[in-house]
Parts: structure tokens; C-alpha cells; sequence
């Protein structure tokens, strides 16, 4: 009887609302979600205004911690939600998230236009106390400060409203974006039936091929759009017709065209997103969204932007063109191909590879487990920033697969802790990211340590070996992580400026480019590269080759990365509401500039384009090469001192990872550098030759 009414009591507890620093997956249920954002909106106005009635002298003790706890409450109850949704997506799910969506757009509306609280942040702005309070308390009011101005505090009441509809709408076509592209990339796929199809690609990629179809409860391989099947197909398969195909589904995903045309459409989507962006931006006094969007940015303006990146297209694309060049000769001279078609770029490009470097992205893989590579990882931040990782067990995790673990300092002291979900899966979105789950804040007298979740997309185990992976998800795993130590290595104590929040979204990719930079050093590579069978590590000659094929393509590369950055900002700076958003169009012009491949007529790369259109960068792709600057030049500290140079790590840790978002990124440069930063390490380490 005892035990049956606990159960009960249990079953009442929404899990989404217990004041448990660790979401409990296993209990949380689609039904738990809108109750429980109900029930954290409504306490959480109540609380503001109790707050703010009782708060005639707003201080930062009385005011600006209470908001700190109203905050980390909410994103207690939606960060699980938003991280599932994104990792374990189903259509309950989807559905109690969509749902929540415009009350939560709705209460940051809200809480940007809150007068009464405008005016106590103001009141404490204006007061002595703002002269006694430390550099980054300051920064939490200053950004406070303009973020009210950002959501049309100044605005008359017509004008806030109409900010309020244009931002639920974006709330949700965001999201129904990146649903889109999710469910047309999980529509697609293609059953093999004799093995001699897929002649050319890797053991791995066929394992890989027939353990899908096998947990599909099918016959033969299964090839899908996710990335860890999509891309050897294009890379190896001797097919190219089975590569024509791959690549028509793959870069037709939610649009017009393609085997699934019309199904997932993003092609209005994109337009009405184009269109309130802009609208958003005028609104609040702005030419344009670009504008809007540097705001918040280290970037001063847009031409700055701009300037940057026709520049770095200037420079590189001469070679770009050389490299396309020696392509087409290759692929005419060796193999009589004489037009190469989108499809047959990466094909060519491996065997050309092949051919100059006697080396092959598979012929690394076996040097590569991920048991390997894992607590080499963790031996390089050890060696640079003198911490310890190690396993965490008794978490509860979302899925099997998933791991957590510890970051610990040299006085043994817990920083933080992350989710480790490595590989590909239905349901999951694609790419790799890292999310933070908690941020450290001071809780009375203790500090609550951080927490985050580190996501990729690799091919998963195969049978018993352990997972094998190629250099490139290497140099992912250890880009994700240089974001998770940014986020959990801060010793600020605030909130809105712990870690990763408060950065200049511009900045944010520094910690994660510069970790990249170790994967190419020998002394690194040591730690974490072992063959899965042997141990055997890294043999010097495979070494020596994979170092120079390293700027193998590399201005085909940059050109297409600069090609997306000036898509992405021409975008939105030029949108104008009688001509419509001009996708297409915008995006033909920016390849006559700068591209050297122009895919067919029919590609919708746009459609697909996640990062811009529902992730963060929108007007802000650039952010990429921006922050590369910085990374490459901060990198350059070590090559002058040594790669596990202990004082150089000790400093980027104190001077850029640990204070995180309590001052602008580019003091924090200056502090490690001792200068403003330069962009000949980038043009260096990025292989442009002059
Ligand atoms: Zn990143």
C-alpha cells in the first residue's frame, strides 16, 4: 500500500519541473511538456512582478540575481525538450514542442518589453552601485541594456505588438524549417540488392550499408541522406549514376525538385522568414537584417563584413581555379571524363588525392577508434589546460549510445560535466553541435558547475570493432569539444556571461577552430591515434602524407565557404519586400563572384541550409571565417612556444576559455595575444599561398 502511493506521488511529479540539476530522461514524456512550460511561464510572471512590486531600489543583489533564478528555472524545463527534439525526435514530441514554441516567443516578447523592468535595470545602470560592481556584472547590465532596445523597448505599443506576432511566427518557421529538412532527409532512401552496385566504396561504408537495412528488417545495403552514408557514395562509388542519383535526392532535400518534390517545401518558408526578418529590422530602426544582427556581433558593420569576405575571395580564388583546373585535366587524362558534373567532384577528387598523396580518408580510419581517440582527446586538453576528464556513470542519458563525463582542475575541483552522443540514427538531426544544458552561477554561497551536450554524426560501430573513424570527424569531435570547454572551463559566476552565453556570436567558433589545429601535429596525434587491431600507432610515412595532403583543395574549400558567407549576408542585406527574397538569384550572383563549381540548375542547397534559416547565423555565416582569424592567430601563439607549451595553454585558458562572455571577445584576444589579431595565420594554416 506504502509503495503503491510513492508510485502515484511519482507519477504526479512532472519531471520537467523537479529542481534536479540533471534532466531524468527515461521520465520525461511528450505529455510532461506543455503542462510543465504552462506551469513555469505563469510562475515565472508571477514571480517578476512580486519582484519587481517589492524592488523600489532595484540592486543588483535584489534584482539581478532573483532574474538569474527565473532564467535557470525556465531553461531547466525547456533545454531537455529542446535538446530531445533535437536528438530524439518523434511526432508526440514534435508535436508538444511545436506547441510551446509560440508561448515561449510570447514571454521573452514580454520580458524585452517589460517597462517596469527596463527601468530597474536602468535605475542601477544610473546608481553608484553600477561604479562598485566588477567588469562582467557590468557587461550583464549593458547587454541587458540593449537587448531591451532589440526587442522595441522604445517602440510605441502598436509597433511592440506587431514585434511580438513577427517573432512568434519566426519562432515557428524556424523550427518547422529544420523539421522540414529532417523529415525529407528520413524520407529518402535506397535499397541495394547486388552487392556490385556499389563497387568502389570502402568495407566500412558497405558494413555500414548492410547494418542499416539490416535493423530495417531488410535484405542487401541501405543508403541513406544521412551524412555517414550520403558522403562515401559520392566519394568512392564506382557508380555514377548511383552518385546522380544520391546527389539529386540529397540536394533537392525539402524543396520543389527532386524525388520528393513539393513534400517538405522550404522554398515559401525561406520567403516569409526573408521577409519578417526584414520587416523585424526596420521596425526596430534598422536598414536591414544584416544590421540588426551586427548589433549583437564583434563586427561593426556591414561593409566591414563584407570587406572581409570579397577580400579573402580575391585572394584565394585564383587557386581555387588552378585546383579545379588540375582536377578536370586529371580526371580527363586518367579516366576520359571530359565534363565533370556535381556528382563527380568528390569522386575524382578522392582519386586524385589518391593518385598525388597515395592516400585515402579509409586508409586512416583503422588508426582512428573511437576508443582511441577519446582519451587521446582528453590527454591533449589535460596536457594544455591541466584538466583531468574522466566517466561519470549513473546519469541518465536519452539513448545507450550516449556517455558522460567529468572535467576536473588541477585542486580536484569538478568543473563541469558533458553528454557525449556520437553517432548517426533516425530521429536525429544531422551535423554535430554542442548545446549547453546548464551555465555556472553562483547559487548562494556555492557555485553550480556547468553542464553540456556534445552531438555528432558518425558512422556507428560495425559488429563488435569499436567505431572507426576518418581524420575530418577527428577534427569535428575535437571542434565540438573546444566549444565544450569554453562553455565549462568558465569561472565567471553570472549567468547571462558564463561560458558560451554573452559571446559575440562571431567569436563563438574561436575556442572550437583552435582546438582543430592539434589533429595535424605528431606529438598530438600520438596521444590519440592507434591502429584498432595492433595499437600500432600512426606510422611516420602515412603520417608525412596525410601532412602534405593536407591543403589538398584547399581554395576549393575556402571558396566555398566564402560563397555560403556572402549568400547567407547579400541575403539578407538586400532583401526587399517588392522583389521578394530573390534566393535563387542571390545566390547565382554571389557564384559568379566568387564559386569555381557551379552546381545544376536545379540544386536547392538553400532549402537545406539549417544553419541560417533555423539555427543561429543567420546574417551571421561569416561568423566562421571571422572567428578563424582569431583561432588560427591564437594557434600561432603555440607554434612560436610549442604545441603543449604549458604557459601559453595556462593563459588561453584563463584569458580566453575561462572568461568566456563577461567582457568583448576581442579583449580577451588582445590579453592572450598581446596584440590585435592578424590574418596571416589563417591565410597560412589554411594553405593560400600568395
Ligand atoms: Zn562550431
Amino acid at each position: 500500500m506504502a509503495l503503491k502511493e510513492t508510485q502515484d506521488f511519482q507519477t504526479m511529479i512532472n519531471p520537467l519541473l523537479t529542481a534536479a540539476d540533471l534532466p531524468s530522461y527515461k521520465a520525461i514524456k511528450p505529455e510532461h511538456i506543455e503542462p510543465a512550460i504552462d506551469e513555469r511561464l505563469a510562475a515565472n510572471r508571477t514571480d517578476l512582478e512580486r519582484l519587481l512590486a517589492a524592488n523600489t531600489e532595484p540592486t543588483w543583489e535584489s534584482l539581478i540575481e532573483s532574474l538569474e533564478d527565473l532564467d535557470d528555472r525556465l531553461n531547466k524545463t525547456w533545454s531537455p525538450v529542446n535538446h530531445l527534439h533535437a536528438v530524439l525526435d518523434s511526432e508526440a514530441l514534435r508535436a508538444a514542442y511545436n506547441a510551446c514554441l509560440p508561448k515561449l516567443s510570447a514571454y521573452h516578447t514580454e520580458r524585452g518589453q517589460h517597462e517596469k523592468l527596463y527601468r530597474a535595470y536602468q535605475h542601477i545602470a544610473d546608481s553608484p552601485e553600477y561604479d562598485r560592481l566588477d567588469a562582467a556584472q557590468c557587461k550583464v547590465i549593458d547587454d541587458a541594456l540593449r537587448d531591451f532596445k532589440l526587442s522595441g523597448i522604445a517602440l510605441p505599443s502598436e509597433q511592440r505588438d506587431r514585434y511580438k506576432v513577427i517573432m512568434q511566427e519566426l519562432t515557428q518557421l524556424n523550427a518547422q524549417f529544420a523539421q522540414n529538412v529532417l523529415d525529407a532527409t528520413q524520407a529518402w532512401t535506397k535499397q541495394v540488392n547486388d552487392e556490385a552496385a556499389l563497387a568502389g566504396l570502402p568495407d566500412s561504408a558497405r558494413a555500414s550499408a548492410r547494418q542499416t537495412a539490416r535493423q530495417r528488417g531488410l535484405e542487401g545495403w541501405l543508403l541513406t541522406l544521412e551524412l555517414p552514408s550520403y558522403l562515401p557514395v559520392l566519394n568512392y562509388a564506382d557508380d555514377r549514376e548511383l552518385r546522380r542519383e544520391m546527389y539529386a535526392a540529397y540536394s533537392t532535400r525539402a524543396s520543389d525538385q527532386g524525388p520528393t518534390a513539393g513534400q517538405w517545401d522550404n522554398g515559401p518558408v525561406m520567403e516569409r522568414i526573408l521577409s519578417l526578418r526584414h520587416e523585424l529590422a526596420q521596425l526596430l530602426d534598422f536598414n536591414n537584417y544584416t544590421e540588426y544582427s551586427l548589433a549583437t556581433k564583434m563586427a561593426d558593420t556591414p561593409h566591414q563584413v563584407l570587406d572581409f569576405l570579397y577580400d579573402l575571395a580575391h585572394r584565394v580564388r585564383p587557386q581555387a581555379q588552378r585546383e579545379l583546373e588540375e582536377l578536370r585535366e586529371f580526371a580527363y587524362a586518367q579516366f576520359s571524363v571530359d565534363a565533370l558534373e556535381a556528382w563527380d567532384i568528390g569522386y575524382y577528387s578522392e582519386k586524385l588525392r589518391q593518385h598525388r598523396y597515395q592516400l585515402s580518408q579509409e586508409e586512416l580510419r583503422p588508426y582512428f577508434p573511437v576508443t582511441r581517440v577519446l582519451p587521446g582527446l582528453f590527454a591533449v586538453a589535460e596536457r594544455l589546460f591541466g584538466i583531468i576528464i574522466r566517466p561519470v556513470e549513473g546519469v541518465e542519458v536519452w539513448h545507450p549510445d550516449v556517455r558522460v563525463y567529468e572535467m576536473v582542475d588541477a585542486q580536484g575541483d569538478v568543473r563541469g560535466r558533458f553528454y557525449l552522443d556520437l553517432y548517426a540514427r533516425p530521429h536525429k538531426r544531422g551535423g554535430a553541435w554542442m548545446d549547453g544544458c546548464l551555465a555556472r552561477r553562483r547559487i548562494g554561497d556555492a557555485i553550480r558547475t556547468p553542464a553540456a551536450y556534445l552531438v555528432c554524426n558518425f558512422t556507428a560501430p560495425v559488429g563488435d570493432d569499436p567505431a572507426l573513424l576518418t581524420h575530418s570527424e577527428v577534427l569535428t569531435m575535437f571542434h565540438e569539444f573546444g566549444h565544450g570547454l569554453h562553455h565549462l572551463l568558465t569561472t565567471v559566476n553570472y549567468l547571462p556571461v558564463a561560458g558560451i552565453h554573452g559571446v559575440e556570436w562571431d567569436a563563438v567558433e574561436l575556442p572550437s577552430q583552435f582546438l582543430e589545429n592539434w589533429c595535424w601535429s605528431r606529438e598530438a596525434l600520438d596521444l590519440l591515434a592507434g591502429h584498432y587491431q595492433t595499437g600500432e600507432p600512426l606510422p611516420e610515412a602515412l603520417y608525412q602524407r596525410m601532412r602534405a595532403a593536407k591543403h589538398f583543395q584547399a581554395g576549393i574549400f575556402l571558396v566555398r565557404q566564402l560563397e555560403f558567407s556572402l549568400f547567407d549576408f547579400r541575403l539578407h542585406r538586400e532583401y526587399d519586400p517588392e522583389r521578394g527574397g530573390r534566393v535563387l538569384e542571390i545566390l547565382d550572383e554571389v557564384r559568379q563572384q566568387v564559386a569555381v563549381i557551379i552546381p545544376p540548375a536545379w540544386n536547392r542547397f538553400p532549402n537545406a541550409f539549417t544553419h541560417i534559416f533555423s539555427g543561429g547565423y543567420a546574417a551571421g555565416y561569416y561568423s566562421y571565417k571571422w572567428a578563424e582569424v582569431l583561432s588560427a592567430d591564437a594557434f600561432s601563439a603555440f607554434e612560436e612556444n610549442g604545441i603543449f607549451d604549458a604557459a601559453t595553454g595556462a593563459r588561453f585558458r584563463k584569458s580566453v576559455l575561462e572568461a568566456g562572455g563577461s567582457r568583448p571577445a576581442l579583449a580577451s584576444f588582445v590579453e592572450f595575444r598581446g596584440r590585435e589579431p592578424q590574418i596571416e595565420p589563417l591565410l597560412r594554416l589554411s594553405g593560400i599561398t600568395a
